[in-house]
């Protein structure tokens, strides 16, 4: 089974009430046994909210205000509700498709906390948690990349 950012199958969770839908994921999302995950609403934030960037091991939204609470709440709830649906089904996590650059989802660059559009290395803080478990993450730029 895939865990996939619930944005990029088309879910309009992102901070600005709109979705990120990516045509291969949504498809693979409905074609496949998957769940659909938003760490950021899982933690109680609203939609539409401000958005928010990593500062080392906190979380800051535009207007400064200090939501990694939020953001640790909401990861470690989206990691038990995998855990229940991979019980139910009785399967195995394969494969995680997450949304690239994001506080929560992004995988191996994310956003400065600057708001400025630059990039530095890192993980979102679900994509931390799901690095411990070992599970295999892929970003919606990396399509070829399921086949490995
Ligand atoms: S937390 Fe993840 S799933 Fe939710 S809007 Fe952000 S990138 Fe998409």
């Amino acid at each position: 089974m895939y865990v996939i950012s619930a944005c990029l199958a088309g879910r309009k969770c992102r901070y600005n009430g709109g979705s990120n839908e990516i045509a291969w994921v949504k498809d693979l999302s409905e074609k496949s046994k998957c769940i659909l995950v938003c760490p950021e609403e899982e933690g109680n934030l609203p939609t539409p909210r401000n958005p928010s960037e990593r500062v080392g091991d906190k979380v800051l939204d535009k207007e400064g205000n200090d939501v990694t609470n939020a953001f640790i709440l909401g990861s470690e709830r989206t990691m038990l509700k995998i855990n229940e649906f991979s019980e139910k089904e009785n399967k195995e996590v394969k494969l995680a498709i997450l949304k690239s650059n994001s506080p929560s989802c992004g995988c191996g660059m994310i956003y400065d906390g600057t708001f400025s559009g630059k990039l530095v290395k890192g993980d979102g803080l679900f994509v931390e948690m799901l690095k411990e478990k070992g599970i295999k993450i892929i970003s919606e730029k990396d399509e070829e990349a399921l086949n490995e």
